[in-house]
């Protein structure tokens, strides 16, 4: 299976605006993706009890997000906000969005392997076992609650999201070893990537 999970060359893209209000509204919603090691990711988040406008808003954004960055799913803790709400579209086109709230697992089958990467540990790719098909009970945006059985690439992704909800990440699965490399990395890269929004941010409308 190649590394669909998702890829990691394109970054947000933030307008700023030097006066009035955005150029491009939709892409306003885009919010900021937390990365490893960032101690918020590992907050557990809590279960939403009011299905109403705002979580209307938070679903809206998370999909925005997901599908700039790009990437096949997001959980809302990834975007510091600990609702238990996950965004996924594994299709082709990206034309089936699915938000589950407040997902549980109800049953586990089978185990598989799946080389896994994740929009908060950017460049990072490794092989995750998990479970094959799983039987999942969430509620949908309207509160209404549905039981749904995944399998393949969707049962990796709603386990790999609900991971996030508890404040867990795919390297965790790895080696200790393999994650300090993976901090010095990323730690290294967000260095070289600030100094150069520095630059550019003098006299560029974006940076990316
Ligand atoms: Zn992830």
């Amino acid at each position: 299976m190649p590394p669909v999970w998702q890829t990691n060359n394109v970054k947000i893209v933030r307008w700023i605006t030097g006066c009035g209000g955005p150029i491009y509204g939709e892409i306003m919603a885009l919010r900021t993706i937390l990365e490893f090691p960032d101690p918020r990711l590992r907050t557990r988040a809590r279960p939403v009890t009011e299905f109403n406008a705002a979580l209307g808003k938070l679903i809206e954004d998370l999909l925005e997000t997901m599908y700039a960055a790009p990437g096949i799913g997001l959980a809302a803790t990834q975007i510091d906000v600990h609702q238990r709400v996950i965004v996924i579209d594994v299709s082709d086109a990206r034309t089936e969005p699915l938000a589950l709230i407040n997902p549980e697992i109800l049953a586990r089958e089978g185990e598989e392997s799946t080389e896994e990467g994740c929009l908060s540990v950017p460049g990072v790719y490794d092989d995750v076992k998990r479970a094959a098909r799983i039987r999942v009970r969430s509620q949908d945006p309207g509160g209404a609650t549905l039981e749904r059985d995944y399998d393949g690439l969707l049962a990796v992704c709603i386990q790999h999201e609900m991971d996030h909800l508890e404040g867990k990440l795919f390297v965790d699965y790895l080696s200790d070893l393999k994650r300090e490399r993976i901090r010095k990395k990323l730690e290294k890269e967000r260095k070289e990537r600030s100094g150069r929004a520095a630059v550019g941010a003098a006299g560029a409308h974006r940076a990316l």
